[in-house]
């Protein structure tokens, strides 16, 4: 294994991850020069589109050393955001070393911060690299400042590079052999191994139709061949390999992986929610034990899917179950709502990961659709025990709730200290409260918050940048549950409770965001023959009312002059509309309308 070297790159959003690696495996000859394209690594239409790495992918290199010996380089692209965090910190599992990149024209971001802790806690060599050192608007050393501040390391650890030009990544290649340590097998010291023995970690997968699941691991003890009887230990599946390889960086065939390796394997299995990142797969027949730290993904935010015309829902739910093979944490379950039909209630990692999904449905599916406003998960405890409730509409009446938890988050803020004041001005509408601030020297400081991610999901990314015109840098982790002074909030649109506009809010907003609905509604809502009555009610009081006042169109006014008996006729059907719609006295709210009322 001495000549392996296992490792990541890790680094906030844009700072020239993918570009980088572009640099690595075109400079190693991975690829053909010619047959290069931008950011290689990032192959679905949607990553190239919006520039973020979503799919982590890893890619072999071959490295030739100076003095002429020969490397293999397993290097794993991994996707940036904070949603992907826990597929990130399986992914660092699965190397030895993590390249921190810091792009030099924007210096340490929030999440450089986040990413660097995980590196630290999956208790790797961290190699600090500079990027972007072409750009006119590089400040080299003030980076390198913040740089040493993080790591406590010396100005000359850090390296050089630009991702653009391809200046300082020669050496970049030749430092990882002596900074990334080779891998090791975990077992060979602790158990005696049988010949027989492998396993390796799960840190990605995809789904091919013919090929059905193929799932990325890193090899941690023995080898896995071609026609070998494998288990996942966590979903408890089992399989026969029908393929072993590498990715350099598209699927090359070969005849094992080998512990230290990295490489894909070819299972066949064509059925959702076998495959999971951070699984463990083994023998059959001698099986060693899971490699800790597995955890199911828990869905953070919650909105519901509809399709927009109701004879697509079987195509929706077909759609849902493909996605779910190549992304094991999508979760769903269908759901029932007077006007929209029938649809499902899905979980996501987060708002990136729920806007790529429901992206992918529209594009990948040709759907239209209808999303629900996003909300969380409350933790609801009532004399019947304690429930965890994700659509508003469950949410239990006041007279049966004991108390309610719900989660909160740190957010790690970087930001110029000009605009620290506007930020701190919003701590007390987001409920936001500071953990620990930590100066920067020059310009910058370092903020920890904590607040609810109910809270966070009131745009508040958003709102700090436009706080700090653009110069702040956000991320957030997940922190505990804590109590919540939280109620639901109903919408009365003419005396019937309309369930899609349902919501919980915190009590010391209630009557300012029952106004606000309510005034909404009024401006969006066409009208009708009859009064329309608007309320939002909070534990079985009205907080808020408006009425939209009828329509009185004369339906005769085009017909000047003329016919008598016609305009006698007319007004008689006039008032027989009028008169149905006013006793059956329904609304019908248009998709039009809830897509209004959800943005
Ligand atoms: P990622 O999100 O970390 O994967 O970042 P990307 O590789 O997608 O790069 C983000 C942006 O920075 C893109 O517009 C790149 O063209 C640009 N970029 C990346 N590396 C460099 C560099 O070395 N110099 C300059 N000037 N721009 C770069
Ligand atoms: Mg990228």
């Amino acid at each position: 294994m001495d000549n392996i070297r296992n490792f990541s790159i890790i680094a906030h959003i844009d700072h020239g991850k993918s570009t980088l690696a572009d640099r690595l495996i075109e400079v190693t000859g991975t690829i053909d020069k010619r047959k290069m394209q931008d950011q290689v690594l990032d192959s679905m239409d949607l990553e190239r589109e919006r520039g973020i790495t979503i799919k982590m992918t890893p890619v072999r290199l071959n490295y030739k050393s100076s003095v002429g010996k020969s490397y293999i380089y397993n290097l794993i692209d991994t996707p940036g955001h904070i949603d992907f965090s826990y597929e990130v910190s399986r992914s660092l599992r699965a190397v030895e070393g993590a390249i921190l990149l810091v792009d030099a024209t924007q210096g340490v971001q929030a999440q450089t911060m986040t990413v660097l802790d995980m590196a630290r806690e999956a208790g790797l060599k961290i190699i600090p690299v500079l990027n972007k050192i072409d750009s006119p608007l590089a400040n080299i050393e003030e980076t390198e400042d913040e740089v040493i501040r993080i790591l406590k390391c010396e100005r000359s650890e850090i390296l050089r590079v630009s991702g653009k030009t391809g200046e300082g990544v020669p050496e970049l290649l030749e430092q990882i052999i002596d900074l990334v340590p080779p891998p090791k097998s975990e077992l060979d010291t602790k158990i005696n191994l049988n010949s027989k023995s492998f396993r390796g970690l799960i840190f990605d997968f995809q789904y091919s139709s013919h090929q059905g699941v193929i799932i990325y691991t890193r090899v941690l003890d023995g080898e896995i061949k071609k026609g070998d009887d494998i288990k996942f230990i966590a979903s408890n599946h089992d399989f026969i390999v029908r393929e072993v390889g590498v990715l350099s960086p598209h699927k090359t065939e070969t005849d094992s992986i080998k512990a230290g390796e990295v490489g894909y394997v070819v299972t066949g299995i064509k059925e959702p929610g076998a495959a999971r990142v951070g699984d463990t797969i083994t023998g059959t027949t001698s099986p060693l034990p899971a490699y800790p730290g597995y955890a199911l993904p828990t869905p953070l935010v919650f909105a519901s899917v509809y399709p927009e015309y109701q004879e697509y829902f079987d195509d929706l739910r077909s759609a849902l179950n493909k996605l779910r093979l190549s992304d094991s944490s999508i979760t769903f379950e269908e759901e029932q709502s007077g006007a929209l039909g029938r649809g499902f209630r899905c979980g996501f990692l987060g708002m990136l990961h729920l806007e790529i999904i429901t992206e992918r449905l529209r594009r990948e599916f040709d759907l239209t659709l209808i999303v629900t406003t996003p909300s969380i998960t409350y933790e609801v405890t009532t004399r019947n025990g304690v429930e965890l409730v994700y659509t508003p509409i469950h949410f239990p009446d006041h007279g049966e709730v004991i108390s309610v938890r719900e989660p909160w988050i740190l957010t790690t803020i970087i930001t110029p200290h000009a605009y620290l004041s506007n930020i701190m001005e919003l701590n007390h509408d987001y409920e936001a409260s500071v953990v620990e601030m930590e100066d920067w020297g020059d310009n910058r400081i370092r903020v920890v918050l904590e607040m609810p991610l109910r809270e966070l999901m009131r745009n508040y990314f958003d709102v700090i940048k436009s706080a700090s015109s653009g110069y702040a840098s956000v991320a957030y982790e997940k922190g505990d549950m804590r109590p919540a002074h939280v109620t639901r909030m109903d919408i009365f649109v003419a005396e019937e409770r309309v369930a899609a506009f349902s919501r919980v809010v915190p009590m010391h907003r209630v009557d300012k965001d029952a106004d606000e609905a309510v005034e909404k509604l009024f401006t969006i809502l066409p009208r009708e023959w009859f009064r329309v009555k608007l309320q939002a009610y909070v534990q079985g009081r009205i907080l808020a009312s408006r009425s939209i006042t009828a329509l009185s169109k004369n339906v005769t006014g085009h017909l000047y002059g003329g016919d008598i008996t016609r305009k006698m006729k007319l007004r008689e059907k006039q008032k027989e509309g009028k008169k149905r719609m006013q006793e059956e006295g329904k609304v019908h709210i248009s998709h039009d309308t809830f897509l209004k009322m959800m943005k």
